[in-house]
């Protein structure tokens, strides 16, 4: 069968038809067989009351959407989503709103980033500019400073 062939070919993680023991066989909704150990999990149904009104275990492999027989209808598996879609159409409409959201996304962070680059460049610019007036103060205290030890001199002189 070429669709067991593909799936020890593709994958998705399964191991093929090997091992046999305390497997199960399962379907994927896309018509491939799977081998895979059940994924036994204890369930418990409540009432309102709280009251167990049903207790068990389930497979959690049907959770995935595998089937316990082969489905009469298959449908296509979608590498969007991980998932399957009624028709063919529907995972290309999946597959192309994926990629349009990753690039809208894409979009945003570049923006984003940009922004912040320019937040930067803002903020570089408030520093010199801070810098330069520091520096034009410092000057000013200095020649100040000079015309005081001047006046000082002079003073000392005079005496
Ligand atoms: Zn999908």
């Amino acid at each position: 069968m070429v669709t067991e062939q593909e799936v020890e070919k593709t994958g998705y993680g399964i191991t093929g038809d090997i091992g046999g023991i305390g497997r199960h066989t399962y379907y994927t909704p896309d018509g491939r067989r799977i081998r895979a150990i059940p994924a036994i999990r204890d369930y418990v149904l409540k009432d309102k009351a709280g009251k167990v009104i049903e207790s068990g275990t389930r497979d959690a492999n049907y959770d995935k959407g595998w089937l316990p027989v082969m489905p009469t209808e298959v449908k296509p598996h979608c590498d969007g989503c991980d998932n399957w879609h009624n028709t063919q159409e529907e995972v290309d409409t999946c597959i192309s709103e994926r990629s349009k959201k990753a690039k809208a996304w894409e979009k945003w962070a570049e923006k984003q980033k940009k922004g912040e680059a320019m937040e930067q460049a803002k903020e570089t610019e408030d520093l010199r500019i801070k810098m330069l007036e520091m520096e034009g103060d410092m000057h000013t205290i200095m020649e100040q400073n000079e015309k005081l030890m001047k006046m000082l001199e002079a003073k000392s002189e005079e005496n």
